[in-house]
């Protein structure tokens, strides 16, 4: 006997092994998860919204302390050089490399940024039981389409890589703004973890 069909508005995929699950709207204190692996899936509403607002505010101030403080100290015979994230940048910002400049503060300042000041536009509004702004949705489109495009952890790793390379041939310390990028990273992880794309799709729809 064929089974009915389920309109797609009431089913939901898990984003980590695509199993179908049936949405439905949870209390305030409940939370669903995937039954094949456990990724979380509806989230309750006010609650998750302030938690991401507030990790996505914290995670901005961060980057600033990131970008600008310095990120490693050099020292060979007596010399040493500090330099922050935007002067690296800023070193390739003339001749031929000019475009690698502008890409490391695309991909590891600006699309991150931009994508916590999004996801900020959408959130506050419904975290404050109010409707959403005008563009929320185009907002919130536009900060899962910079996800992938955000490599502040990438270039966390390429770092260190570069750095064990360096330091053999000069002492290097670690400046305020390499533990700014990792504090980064683990807030960035944690507002992943506390948000559910369907009930933030939801919560637009409905306003
Ligand atoms: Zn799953």
């Amino acid at each position: 006997m064929p089974v009915p069909p389920v309109p797609l508005d009431q089913l939901i995929a898990c984003p980590c092994c695509d199993a179908l699950h049936h949405a439905t709207v949870l209390g305030e204190t409940e939370r669903a998860a995937c039954v094949r692996c456990g990724t979380l899936l509806v989230t309750p509403r006010t609650r998750s919204f302030l938690h991401v607002i507030a990790l996505a505010f914290t995670a901005m101030i961060l980057m600033v302390g990131a970008v600008f403080f310095p990120f490693l100290t050099i020292s060979a015979k007596g010399l040493s050089h500090a330099s922050s994230v935007f002067e690296a940048a800023m070193a390739f910002s003339e001749g031929i490399l000019a475009p690698l400049s502008l890409a490391v503060l695309l991909v590891i300042v600006a699309m991150p940024t931009l994508r916590f000041a999004a996801l900020i536009y959408t959130l506050w509004p419904l975290a404050n039981g109010r409707p959403a702004w005008r563009h929320a949705a185009r907002a919130f489109r536009l900060a899962e389409e910079l996800q992938p495009w955000s490599m502040a952890e990438i270039f966390i790793i390429g770092t260190a890589v570069a750095l064990v390379k360096v330091a053999g041939l000069a002492s290097v310390s670690l400046g305020p703004a390499f533990w700014a990028f990792c504090a980064l990273i683990i807030v960035t992880a944690l507002k992943n973890a506390f948000m559910s794309k369907w009930t933030i799709w939801r919560a637009i729809e409905q306003s």
